[in-house]
């Protein structure tokens, strides 16, 4: 994968420069890709055909629909890494480098860090995992722009595109409850959702996903979980990633999937959609 990381650095800074500055911290709208860039392209483990490598899948939806949730479970399944791009921000964050107080204004305000930041840190994650010999991936929240799409598209094969959709009233109570364990980092939901059925749909039961007793006291809520940051990322989704989802819908990619629920509903359901059982990597182990 040297060979993806490099092309995945110089797709993204071709036609400017190749440090990022400030000024492009924040997402603007770019017009510069390459034309012809994939036609240039050297080829990569990425474009191996697909029965000699591991999965490239790509998680879209809205904030607060279960992204990550499903992502990690799917990637635990199939063994392959869950890469989350909004994790790869937060950790910069957390490394008090020269970037993060400008990435924390973005961050806090709900708003997308730019395609070039962005691309940069997933080189970095995938160079990093290329060398501890990694293959396929799940990638959550990544592209979240067309561009983004773009770029990754020209120097990689995405086999499949699963779109988690969930009513946006649903959403925001998800993402109001939200929280993280600030010493072991994982993910709990103290919203107890019971919504009415909307145009003919079923009520949606949702139970909280509690935290066991040792982190319920570390629990922290997100800076940007907040209902009016919350709001602006929803706007954000609308305006920047609903084109996303036709770009792969145009292609035949994308796999829409209605979350009926809870995880104890929705996890059997998705793993039906994509014809996958519990036992998938212990039969892979098997059949080898
Ligand atoms: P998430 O955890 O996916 O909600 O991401 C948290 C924040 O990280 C987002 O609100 C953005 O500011 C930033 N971010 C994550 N992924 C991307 C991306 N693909 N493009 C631009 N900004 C991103």
């Amino acid at each position: 994968m040297a060979a993806l990381t490099r092309l995945l650095r110089s797709a993204v800074t071709s036609g400017s420069t190749a440090r990022i500055s400030l000024s492009t911290l924040a997402s603007e709208p770019k017009t510069g890709f390459p034309a012809g860039l994939a036609a240039r392209l050297a080829p990569s483990p990425a474009r191996k055909g697909r029965e000699d490598r591991n999965v490239q899948w790509v998680f879209l939806g809205c904030p607060g629909v279960g992204k990550g949730t499903y992502a990690s479970r799917l990637s635990q399944l199939l063994g392959v890494p869950h890469i989350a791009t909004g994790d790869l921000v937060r950790e910069e964050l957390a490394s008090s480098g020269p970037l993060s107080l400008k990435l924390a204004e973005i961050v806090n305000q709900g708003k997308l860090v730019s395609d070039e930041i962005i691309v940069e840190l997933l080189t970095k994650r995938l160079s990093k995992g290329e060398e501890k010999g990694e293959s396929g991936f799940i990638l959550d929240g990544f592209p979240r722009t067309v561009r983004q799409a773009e770029i990754i598209d020209g120097v990689m094969d995405i086999d499949l595109v699963v779109n988690l959709k969930l009513r946006e009233d649903v959403l925001l109570e998800k993402c109001l409850g939200r929280r993280i364990c600030n010493q072991c980092g994982k993910n709990f939901n103290l919203a107890s959702i019971d919504a009415k059925g909307q145009n003919g749909q079923p009520d949606m039961y949702m139970p909280p996903l509690l935290p066991p007793s040792q982190c319920m006291p570390k629990l922290i809520t997100r800076a940007d979980d907040t209902e009016e940051v919350v709001k602006a990322r929803f706007r954000i989704y609308n305006d920047k990633s609903l084109p996303v989802e036709e770009f792969y819908r145009r292609q035949g990619k994308l796999l829409e999937f209605d979350l009926p629920g809870g995880i104890p509903e929705s996890w059997p359901k998705l793993l039906q959609v994509l014809s996958l059982d519990e036992h998938h990597e212990d039969k892979q182990l098997a059949a080898a």
